[in-house]
């Protein structure tokens, strides 16, 4: 079905097949979209590369074919942590409690692979009276609670096989993966870590490609995310690094994909049944995907100039990476004046590449937007009920 997509000559990141073909090309975005900047002007300096999106035919994975792991570097500074919304924190609560008691792990060893800021990890720990170890080299000690650092030890490290006698009855890992180039690398040091303890669940939790192609979600895209991963190409993931997958889930209303594993004795070779089935699938939405990405950044770019030409006052909500690349890809300049973010620790900083304050909705009272374009459909009743007690009504549009 990919017939008019061009072959690309670089194999697949996910399982190794050379039978890639191109999607889209992205020019110029922020290499880091998370990373925040305390200038206008070095906002505007933020180093950028380009997004070149390949499709593998023969797993079902989407990934950057001009993807450079030598310009990426995580540090402190880096903010990924959703944990500010009501609604996520409830997702994540749920999942914890899913976990915890599915598995029956209690007072038990939990490792939480890049823990960020060990909010996750605290709820593993809380529901089931457990022990937590977590590992992320962005980890900041300060910003953990004192009754939380009681029962958790964080190692601010990238987590390796050097990590391997920190043993473990659950391991998990959510929005990792989709950062590394190789992903097998990664998760076959996870199952040499395991080694034969073969009760130790295992999940992952990375975003749905799937979600993105169905939805245009072409805010989706960033820098950061080399891998895009679909049911199948994660499942062949886990299959070829010595798993059995036990479960394979979407979640939080498709957007993310969850997998539970345990360690098998033995690699399984070969595809899973199912693989060649969902791939096809993937692809006709691949295919919509490529021949409609043009068309909703050019919708975007008219109304900007619309908006721009009546003096038209734009707010952006949500200054996670979505909002990043969509102010990147439209480059609207002045027309939009801010980005607002409930996340105090990002208020104050400026947006990279295009160079918008992040501010507090509160901020909006002054600046009285005509128009506030939501990056993410998942919070409008939030953001609606924030406006209204703010005695604002600007119109909403999503993204
Ligand atoms: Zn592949």
């Amino acid at each position: 079905m990919t017939h008019h997509l061009p072959p690309s000559p670089v194999p697949c990141t996910a399982c190794g097949a050379t039978t890639v073909n191109s999607v889209v090309a992205i020019r110029s975005v922020p290499i880091h979209c998370n990373l925040l900047w305390p200038t206008h002007e070095e906002a505007l300096k933020a180093p950028s590369g380009d997004i070149t999106l390949g499709f593998c035919t023969t797993c079902g994975h989407v990934f950057n074919t001009t993807f450079d792991p030598a310009v990426m570097e995580y540090t402190q500074a880096y903010e990924n942590s959703l944990h500010f919304s009501p609604r996520f924190q409830q997702y994540a609560d749920a999942l914890a409690r899913r976990l915890v008691e599915r598995y029956a792990i209690r007072q038990k060893d939990v490792i939480d692979v890049g823990c960020g800021k060990g909010d996750f990890l605290a709820m593993l720990c809380e529901h089931g009276d457990n022990r937590g170890f977590g590992f992320d080299p962005s980890y900041v000690p300060e910003h953990m609670a004192p009754d939380r650092a009681a029962r958790m030890t964080i190692v601010q490290d990238f987590y390796s096989p050097q990590y391997a006698s920190t043993k473990a009855d659950l391991i998990t890992c959510r929005h990792v993966l989709e950062h590394i180039q190789y992903p097998r690398t990664f998760v076959r040091n996870v199952r040499t870590a395991v080694g034969d303890r073969l009760s130790t669940v295992v999940f992952f939790e990375v975003p749905n490609v799937l979600y993105t192609l169905k939805d245009l979600g072409i805010w989706d895209l960033i820098y950061e995310h080399c891998s895009y991963f679909s049911v199948p190409s994660l499942r062949e993931v886990f299959r070829a690094c010595g798993f059995t997958v036990t479960e394979l889930h979407e979640l939080y209303e498709g957007q993310f994909l969850g997998i539970d594993t345990v360690a098998a004795s033995a690699p399984q070779g070969g595809l899973d049944a199912a693989t060649p089935g969902d791939v096809k699938r993937i692809a006709d939405y691949v295919d919509r995907f490529a021949a409609e990405y043009d068309a909703k950044v050019s919708q975007w770019r008219q109304k900007l100039v619309r908006w721009k030409e009546k003096n038209v006052k734009v707010a952006v909500w949500g200054g996670g990476s979505k909002g990043v690349t969509f102010l990147n890809v439209l480059k609207p300049g002045p027309t939009v004046g801010c980005m607002i973010d409930i996340n105090p620790r990002k208020q104050g900083m400026f947006v990279a590449g295009t160079g918008q304050q992040i501010v507090a909705p509160e901020h909006l009272q002054s600046y009285r937007p005509d128009v506030v374009v939501i990056m993410n459909p998942v919070y409008k009743e939030e953001i609606y009920g924030i406006l209204g007690e703010l005695g604002l009504a600007p119109s909403l549009e999503l993204a």
